[in-house]
Protein backbone atom coordinates (compact mmCIF):
# COMPACT_ATOMS: atom_id res chain seq x y z
CA UNK A 1 0.00 0.00 0.00
CA UNK A 2 1.43 3.40 -0.61
CA UNK A 3 1.16 6.52 1.68
CA UNK A 4 -0.39 9.25 0.22
CA UNK A 5 2.08 12.09 -1.23
CA UNK A 6 1.49 13.63 2.22
CA UNK A 7 3.21 10.90 3.13
CA UNK A 8 5.91 9.93 1.39
CA UNK A 9 7.03 13.52 1.21
CA UNK A 10 9.15 14.57 4.24
CA UNK A 11 6.46 16.04 6.30
CA UNK A 12 6.96 19.53 8.08
CA UNK A 13 7.50 17.77 11.14
CA UNK A 14 5.49 19.10 14.24
CA UNK A 15 7.96 18.05 17.06
CA UNK A 16 8.43 21.65 19.13
CA UNK A 17 10.46 20.23 21.93
CA UNK A 18 11.25 17.74 24.49
CA UNK A 19 10.21 18.36 28.02
CA UNK A 20 11.06 16.96 31.36
CA UNK A 21 8.11 14.97 32.42
CA UNK A 22 8.74 16.49 35.97
CA UNK A 23 9.58 19.89 36.07
CA UNK A 24 8.47 21.04 32.50
CA UNK A 25 11.83 22.01 31.55
CA UNK A 26 12.54 22.12 27.42
CA UNK A 27 14.97 20.13 25.93
CA UNK A 28 16.02 20.55 22.29
CA UNK A 29 14.56 18.31 19.34
CA UNK A 30 17.07 16.42 17.13
CA UNK A 31 19.76 15.35 19.19
CA UNK A 32 20.45 12.81 21.32
CA UNK A 33 18.89 12.33 24.77
CA UNK A 34 18.72 10.03 27.62
CA UNK A 35 17.18 11.52 30.84
CA UNK A 36 16.40 15.27 31.06
CA UNK A 37 19.00 17.40 33.46
CA UNK A 38 16.97 16.51 36.64
CA UNK A 39 17.24 12.92 35.85
CA UNK A 40 13.63 11.84 34.99
CA UNK A 41 12.15 11.06 31.34
CA UNK A 42 11.55 13.25 28.33
CA UNK A 43 8.47 14.05 26.83
CA UNK A 44 7.97 14.84 23.42
CA UNK A 45 6.02 17.98 22.53
CA UNK A 46 4.14 19.11 19.35
CA UNK A 47 2.79 22.13 17.53
CA UNK A 48 -0.88 20.47 18.30
CA UNK A 49 -2.29 23.65 16.96
CA UNK A 50 -0.37 22.60 13.77
CA UNK A 51 -1.37 19.21 13.67
CA UNK A 52 -4.89 20.28 14.51
CA UNK A 53 -5.04 22.11 11.30
CA UNK A 54 -3.34 19.53 9.14
CA UNK A 55 -5.29 16.67 10.03
CA UNK A 56 -8.33 15.33 9.78
CA UNK A 57 -10.34 12.17 10.49
CA UNK A 58 -11.31 11.45 6.82
CA UNK A 59 -7.34 12.12 5.79
CA UNK A 60 -6.36 9.06 8.57
CA UNK A 61 -9.17 7.02 7.28
CA UNK A 62 -7.89 7.00 3.88
CA UNK A 63 -4.38 5.52 5.14
CA UNK A 64 -2.87 2.29 5.14
CA UNK A 65 -3.98 0.37 8.50
CA UNK A 66 -0.63 0.69 10.05
CA UNK A 67 1.21 2.89 13.08
CA UNK A 68 2.73 5.31 10.81
CA UNK A 69 -0.68 6.64 10.03
CA UNK A 70 -0.53 9.13 12.99
CA UNK A 71 2.53 10.43 11.36
CA UNK A 72 1.87 13.91 12.46
CA UNK A 73 2.03 12.91 15.86
CA UNK A 74 5.05 11.20 15.97
CA UNK A 75 8.55 12.08 16.38
CA UNK A 76 9.87 10.52 12.85
CA UNK A 77 11.17 13.32 10.59
CA UNK A 78 12.38 12.03 7.55
CA UNK A 79 10.42 8.67 6.00
CA UNK A 80 14.30 7.70 5.26
CA UNK A 81 14.60 7.01 8.61
CA UNK A 82 11.65 4.34 8.98
CA UNK A 83 12.87 1.28 9.49
CA UNK A 84 9.64 -0.48 9.21
CA UNK A 85 9.11 -4.75 9.81
CA UNK A 86 5.39 -3.92 8.96
CA UNK A 87 3.32 -2.40 12.10
CA UNK A 88 0.25 -3.49 11.30
CA UNK A 89 -2.98 -1.90 13.28
CA UNK A 90 -3.95 -4.45 15.77
CA UNK A 91 -7.67 -6.06 15.80
CA UNK A 92 -10.02 -5.49 19.03
CA UNK A 93 -11.73 -9.16 19.63
CA UNK A 94 -14.73 -9.15 21.46
CA UNK A 95 -15.42 -11.93 24.15
CA UNK A 96 -18.82 -12.57 24.00
CA UNK A 97 -19.11 -16.16 25.72
CA UNK A 98 -16.97 -14.55 28.99
CA UNK A 99 -18.93 -11.47 28.68
CA UNK A 100 -22.62 -13.66 28.81
CA UNK A 101 -21.14 -15.97 31.75
CA UNK A 102 -19.72 -12.72 33.85
CA UNK A 103 -23.41 -11.22 33.44
CA UNK A 104 -23.27 -8.34 31.40
CA UNK A 105 -20.47 -6.23 30.30
CA UNK A 106 -18.56 -5.96 27.24
CA UNK A 107 -14.91 -7.53 27.43
CA UNK A 108 -12.86 -6.42 24.52
CA UNK A 109 -9.14 -7.34 24.07
CA UNK A 110 -6.32 -5.50 21.65
CA UNK A 111 -4.63 -8.22 20.65
CA UNK A 112 -0.80 -6.62 20.10
CA UNK A 113 0.41 -10.32 19.49
CA UNK A 114 -0.11 -9.78 15.86
CA UNK A 115 2.89 -7.20 15.84
CA UNK A 116 6.65 -7.72 14.21
CA UNK A 117 8.24 -9.73 17.43
CA UNK A 118 5.17 -10.90 18.63
CA UNK A 119 4.35 -8.13 21.28
CA UNK A 120 3.67 -4.49 21.78
CA UNK A 121 7.08 -3.77 22.26
CA UNK A 122 7.78 -3.18 18.28
CA UNK A 123 5.32 -0.39 18.50
CA UNK A 124 8.23 1.51 21.26
CA UNK A 125 11.38 -0.10 19.99
CA UNK A 126 10.39 1.03 15.63
CA UNK A 127 10.34 4.18 16.97
CA UNK A 128 13.40 4.15 19.33
CA UNK A 129 15.40 2.96 16.60
CA UNK A 130 14.11 5.17 13.58
CA UNK A 131 15.33 7.92 15.78
CA UNK A 132 18.46 6.32 16.40
CA UNK A 133 18.75 5.79 13.11
CA UNK A 134 18.46 9.78 12.57
CA UNK A 135 20.18 10.71 14.69
CA UNK A 136 23.32 8.53 14.25
CA UNK A 137 23.52 6.11 17.37
CA UNK A 138 26.09 3.37 16.55
CA UNK A 139 25.56 0.68 19.36
CA UNK A 140 22.37 0.40 21.42
CA UNK A 141 22.34 -1.55 24.67
CA UNK A 142 18.98 -2.62 26.96
CA UNK A 143 17.65 -4.34 29.91
CA UNK A 144 14.86 -6.66 29.28
CA UNK A 145 12.11 -9.12 30.51
CA UNK A 146 12.53 -10.29 26.73
CA UNK A 147 10.12 -8.92 24.47
CA UNK A 148 11.67 -5.50 24.59
CA UNK A 149 15.25 -7.17 23.78
CA UNK A 150 13.65 -9.33 21.11
CA UNK A 151 12.24 -5.54 19.48
CA UNK A 152 15.10 -3.78 19.51
CA UNK A 153 17.66 -6.89 18.37
CA UNK A 154 15.13 -7.19 15.12
CA UNK A 155 14.60 -3.31 13.98
CA UNK A 156 18.39 -2.42 15.20
CA UNK A 157 19.54 -5.30 13.08
CA UNK A 158 17.52 -4.01 10.06
CA UNK A 159 19.15 -0.50 10.69
CA UNK A 160 22.40 -1.69 10.61
CA UNK A 161 22.80 -0.77 14.90
CA UNK A 162 24.71 -2.86 16.87
CA UNK A 163 22.80 -4.15 20.23
CA UNK A 164 23.94 -5.40 23.61
CA UNK A 165 21.10 -6.99 25.40
CA UNK A 166 20.61 -8.12 29.15
CA UNK A 167 18.52 -10.60 30.51
CA UNK A 168 17.59 -12.27 34.53
CA UNK A 169 18.94 -15.63 33.62
CA UNK A 170 15.40 -17.23 34.20
CA UNK A 171 13.97 -15.00 30.98
CA UNK A 172 11.92 -17.66 28.68
CA UNK A 173 14.44 -19.48 26.71
CA UNK A 174 12.45 -18.11 23.19
CA UNK A 175 13.18 -14.68 24.22
CA UNK A 176 16.83 -15.18 24.97
CA UNK A 177 16.96 -17.32 21.19
CA UNK A 178 14.88 -14.56 19.53
CA UNK A 179 17.43 -12.09 20.86
CA UNK A 180 20.10 -13.89 19.52
CA UNK A 181 18.66 -15.52 16.54
CA UNK A 182 17.74 -11.52 15.68
CA UNK A 183 21.45 -10.57 15.58
CA UNK A 184 22.13 -8.78 19.19
CA UNK A 185 24.66 -9.96 21.34
CA UNK A 186 22.45 -11.14 24.72
CA UNK A 187 23.76 -11.60 27.84
CA UNK A 188 21.43 -13.94 30.76
CA UNK A 189 22.49 -11.90 34.20
CA UNK A 190 22.13 -13.44 37.85
CA UNK A 191 19.73 -10.79 38.94
CA UNK A 192 16.34 -9.07 37.83
CA UNK A 193 15.46 -6.49 35.08
CA UNK A 194 16.94 -3.24 37.27
CA UNK A 195 20.20 -5.14 38.42
CA UNK A 196 21.11 -5.49 34.40
CA UNK A 197 19.29 -1.82 33.71
CA UNK A 198 22.49 -0.82 36.02
CA UNK A 199 24.82 -2.71 33.73
CA UNK A 200 23.60 -0.80 31.17
CA UNK A 201 24.41 1.97 32.45
CA UNK A 202 27.77 1.54 33.38
CA UNK A 203 28.77 0.44 29.91
CA UNK A 204 27.36 4.22 28.70
CA UNK A 205 29.67 5.43 31.05
CA UNK A 206 32.75 3.64 29.90
CA UNK A 207 32.16 2.64 26.17
CA UNK A 208 29.73 5.00 25.37
CA UNK A 209 26.63 2.92 24.77
CA UNK A 210 23.57 4.04 24.25
CA UNK A 211 20.77 3.65 26.74
CA UNK A 212 17.59 2.24 25.55
CA UNK A 213 16.13 1.24 28.60
CA UNK A 214 12.11 1.88 28.82
CA UNK A 215 11.47 5.68 29.99
CA UNK A 216 15.02 6.71 29.36
CA UNK A 217 15.00 7.58 25.90
CA UNK A 218 12.11 9.32 25.06
CA UNK A 219 10.58 7.88 21.50
CA UNK A 220 9.41 4.22 23.12
CA UNK A 221 7.06 6.21 24.41
CA UNK A 222 5.52 8.00 21.16
CA UNK A 223 5.79 4.81 19.76
CA UNK A 224 3.24 2.95 22.34
CA UNK A 225 1.38 6.09 22.40
CA UNK A 226 -0.55 4.70 19.29
CA UNK A 227 -1.91 2.22 21.18
CA UNK A 228 -4.33 5.18 22.19
CA UNK A 229 -4.93 6.68 19.14
CA UNK A 230 -5.17 3.69 17.65
CA UNK A 231 -7.67 2.38 19.90
CA UNK A 232 -9.90 5.22 19.92
CA UNK A 233 -10.11 5.43 16.10
CA UNK A 234 -10.95 1.96 16.00
CA UNK A 235 -13.61 2.08 18.36
CA UNK A 236 -15.39 5.12 16.39
CA UNK A 237 -13.66 8.23 18.29
CA UNK A 238 -15.02 6.61 21.45
CA UNK A 239 -12.98 5.87 24.52
CA UNK A 240 -13.98 2.37 26.58
CA UNK A 241 -15.10 2.56 30.44
CA UNK A 242 -11.78 1.33 31.27
CA UNK A 243 -8.95 0.31 30.42
CA UNK A 244 -7.34 -3.11 31.86
CA UNK A 245 -3.34 -2.27 30.99
CA UNK A 246 -0.43 -5.02 32.63
CA UNK A 247 1.88 -2.68 34.07
CA UNK A 248 5.58 -3.30 34.27
CA UNK A 249 7.93 0.03 33.30
CA UNK A 250 3.96 2.02 32.48
CA UNK A 251 5.24 2.96 29.28
CA UNK A 252 1.96 1.99 27.75
CA UNK A 253 -0.13 3.35 30.25
CA UNK A 254 1.74 6.69 30.13
CA UNK A 255 1.59 7.00 26.44
CA UNK A 256 -2.04 6.38 25.79
CA UNK A 257 -2.79 8.61 28.65
CA UNK A 258 -0.81 11.43 26.32
CA UNK A 259 -2.35 10.03 23.48
CA UNK A 260 -5.68 11.05 24.68
CA UNK A 261 -4.71 14.44 25.95
CA UNK A 262 -3.10 15.22 22.41
CA UNK A 263 -6.13 13.64 20.54
CA UNK A 264 -8.40 16.40 22.50
CA UNK A 265 -5.68 19.15 21.41
CA UNK A 266 -6.48 18.42 17.96
CA UNK A 267 -10.28 17.90 18.46
CA UNK A 268 -10.50 14.54 17.69
CA UNK A 269 -11.64 13.90 21.19
CA UNK A 270 -13.79 15.86 23.81
CA UNK A 271 -12.86 16.15 27.78
CA UNK A 272 -13.72 12.27 28.22
CA UNK A 273 -11.19 9.52 29.32
CA UNK A 274 -10.87 5.89 30.15
CA UNK A 275 -10.48 4.58 33.69
CA UNK A 276 -7.11 3.70 33.36
CA UNK A 277 -6.39 0.63 35.74
CA UNK A 278 -3.04 -0.26 36.24
CA UNK A 279 -2.71 -4.15 36.64
CA UNK A 280 0.54 -5.89 38.28
CA UNK A 281 1.39 -9.42 39.67
CA UNK A 282 0.80 -9.78 43.61
CA UNK A 283 4.53 -11.10 44.10
CA UNK A 284 5.53 -7.32 42.28
CA UNK A 285 2.97 -5.02 42.87
CA UNK A 286 5.20 -1.54 43.51
CA UNK A 287 2.45 0.60 41.86
CA UNK A 288 -0.10 -0.82 43.56
CA UNK A 289 1.06 -0.49 47.14
CA UNK A 290 2.13 2.92 46.21
CA UNK A 291 -1.23 3.90 44.56
CA UNK A 292 -3.18 2.66 47.82
CA UNK A 293 -0.95 4.15 50.29
CA UNK A 294 -1.53 7.48 48.88
CA UNK A 295 2.75 7.62 47.78
CA UNK A 296 3.43 9.76 44.14
CA UNK A 297 6.95 7.23 44.48
CA UNK A 298 7.01 3.57 44.23
CA UNK A 299 10.07 2.07 46.23
CA UNK A 300 12.04 -1.02 44.53
CA UNK A 301 9.94 -4.18 45.15
CA UNK A 302 11.95 -7.17 46.91
CA UNK A 303 12.38 -10.57 46.18
CA UNK A 304 9.67 -9.64 43.08
CA UNK A 305 8.36 -12.58 41.56
CA UNK A 306 5.60 -13.83 38.61
CA UNK A 307 5.26 -16.20 35.72
CA UNK A 308 4.19 -12.75 33.60
CA UNK A 309 7.76 -11.96 33.26
CA UNK A 310 7.45 -8.81 31.05
CA UNK A 311 5.96 -7.37 34.33
CA UNK A 312 7.99 -8.07 36.39
CA UNK A 313 9.91 -4.69 37.03
CA UNK A 314 10.85 -4.20 41.27
CA UNK A 315 11.07 -0.38 39.88
CA UNK A 316 10.20 2.06 37.48
CA UNK A 317 11.42 5.37 36.48
CA UNK A 318 8.15 6.59 35.38
CA UNK A 319 6.11 5.30 39.15
CA UNK A 320 5.20 9.41 39.22
CA UNK A 321 3.70 9.17 35.43
CA UNK A 322 2.00 6.01 35.95
CA UNK A 323 0.38 7.20 39.32
CA UNK A 324 -0.82 10.55 38.11
CA UNK A 325 -2.82 8.70 35.06
CA UNK A 326 -3.89 6.40 37.34
CA UNK A 327 -5.61 8.71 39.31
CA UNK A 328 -6.15 11.37 37.19
CA UNK A 329 -8.22 9.20 35.23
CA UNK A 330 -10.20 7.64 38.42
CA UNK A 331 -8.83 4.65 37.88
CA UNK A 332 -6.80 2.35 40.15
CA UNK A 333 -3.85 -0.25 40.52
CA UNK A 334 -4.74 -3.98 41.40
CA UNK A 335 -2.98 -7.17 41.87
CA UNK A 336 -3.46 -10.23 41.48
CA UNK A 337 -1.74 -13.50 42.14
CA UNK A 338 -0.29 -16.05 39.59
CA UNK A 339 -2.76 -19.00 40.52
CA UNK A 340 -5.61 -16.39 39.07
CA UNK A 341 -3.35 -15.22 36.03
CA UNK A 342 -2.99 -19.11 35.24
CA UNK A 343 -6.86 -19.83 35.44
CA UNK A 344 -7.67 -16.74 33.74
CA UNK A 345 -5.24 -17.68 30.80
CA UNK A 346 -6.91 -20.63 30.61
CA UNK A 347 -10.56 -19.94 31.07
CA UNK A 348 -10.21 -17.74 27.58
CA UNK A 349 -8.24 -20.08 25.56
CA UNK A 350 -10.89 -23.00 26.36
CA UNK A 351 -14.05 -20.76 26.49
CA UNK A 352 -12.96 -18.11 23.69
CA UNK A 353 -10.43 -19.92 21.90
CA UNK A 354 -7.86 -16.94 22.71
CA UNK A 355 -4.64 -17.52 23.46
CA UNK A 356 -3.28 -14.63 26.14
CA UNK A 357 -0.27 -14.24 27.60
CA UNK A 358 0.28 -14.73 30.94
CA UNK A 359 0.76 -10.48 30.95
CA UNK A 360 -2.58 -10.27 29.01
CA UNK A 361 -4.63 -13.29 31.27
CA UNK A 362 -3.42 -10.68 34.08
CA UNK A 363 -5.57 -8.45 33.04
CA UNK A 364 -8.29 -10.58 32.69
CA UNK A 365 -7.79 -12.22 36.28
CA UNK A 366 -8.26 -8.26 37.42
CA UNK A 367 -11.51 -7.56 35.37
CA UNK A 368 -12.94 -10.34 37.21
CA UNK A 369 -11.86 -9.59 40.40
CA UNK A 370 -12.90 -5.79 40.16
CA UNK A 371 -16.47 -7.04 38.77
CA UNK A 372 -16.28 -9.13 42.00
CA UNK A 373 -15.24 -5.84 44.38
CA UNK A 374 -17.64 -3.64 42.14
CA UNK A 375 -14.86 -1.27 41.02
CA UNK A 376 -15.95 -1.71 37.66
CA UNK A 377 -19.38 -1.62 36.59
CA UNK A 378 -21.61 -4.73 34.63
CA UNK A 379 -22.45 -2.70 32.42
CA UNK A 380 -18.89 -1.20 31.34
CA UNK A 381 -17.33 -1.16 28.34
CA UNK A 382 -13.78 -2.31 28.49
CA UNK A 383 -10.55 -3.03 27.35
CA UNK A 384 -7.99 -5.76 28.36
CA UNK A 385 -4.37 -5.32 26.78
CA UNK A 386 -2.78 -8.72 25.45
CA UNK A 387 0.49 -7.49 24.88
CA UNK A 388 2.06 -10.42 23.40
CA UNK A 389 1.10 -13.47 21.01
CA UNK A 390 0.69 -16.29 24.19
CA UNK A 391 2.97 -18.64 22.01
CA UNK A 392 6.13 -16.64 23.24
CA UNK A 393 5.73 -18.77 26.34
CA UNK A 394 6.44 -22.44 27.33
CA UNK A 395 3.28 -24.36 27.44
CA UNK A 396 1.57 -26.89 29.21
CA UNK A 397 2.37 -30.40 28.04
CA UNK A 398 -0.61 -32.39 26.30
CA UNK A 399 0.55 -35.86 26.64
CA UNK A 400 -2.48 -38.04 24.98
CA UNK A 401 -0.88 -40.60 22.19
CA UNK A 402 -2.47 -43.03 20.31
CA UNK A 403 -0.80 -46.05 19.02
CA UNK A 404 -2.30 -46.99 15.68
CA UNK A 405 -1.20 -50.06 15.10
CA UNK A 406 -3.41 -51.13 18.14
CA UNK A 407 -7.70 -51.51 17.98
CA UNK A 408 -8.98 -48.07 18.82
CA UNK A 409 -12.23 -47.28 21.08
CA UNK A 410 -13.55 -44.51 19.08
CA UNK A 411 -15.94 -44.40 21.47
CA UNK A 412 -13.62 -43.07 24.45
CA UNK A 413 -11.88 -40.88 22.50
C1 LIG B 1 6.82 -5.08 28.50
C2 LIG B 1 5.61 -5.87 28.70
C3 LIG B 1 4.60 -5.43 29.56
C4 LIG B 1 4.70 -4.16 30.36
O1 LIG B 1 4.64 -3.03 29.54
P1 LIG B 1 5.06 -1.58 30.05
O2 LIG B 1 4.44 -0.63 29.10
O3 LIG B 1 6.54 -1.54 30.07
O4 LIG B 1 4.51 -1.44 31.44
C5 LIG B 1 3.47 -6.22 29.67
N1 LIG B 1 3.33 -7.36 28.99
C6 LIG B 1 4.27 -7.81 28.13
C7 LIG B 1 4.02 -9.07 27.38
C8 LIG B 1 5.44 -7.08 27.95
O5 LIG B 1 6.37 -7.52 27.10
Amino acid sequence: MQYDDNLTANLPSFVTHLECAMTGERHEADQVHNLSRAGKPLLVRYDLEGVRKALSRETLAKRPPDLWRYRELLPVRRTENIVSLGETMTPIVPMPRLSAKLGGGEILVKDEGRLPTGSFKARGLVMAVSMAKALGIKHMAMPTNGNAGAALAAYASRAGIKTTIFCPEDTPEVNVSEIALQGATVYRVNGLIDDCGKIVGEGKAKVGWFDTSTLKEPYRIEGKKTMGLELVEQLGWQVPDAIFYPTGGGTGLIGMWKAFAELEAIGFIGKERPRMVAVQATGCAPMVKAFEAGEEHAPRWENAHTIASGIRVPQAIGDFMILRAVRESGGFATAVPDTAISAALDEMAREEGFLLCPEGAATYAAYKQSLVDGRVKRSDRVMLFNCASGLKYPLPPARRALDRHKPIDFTGL
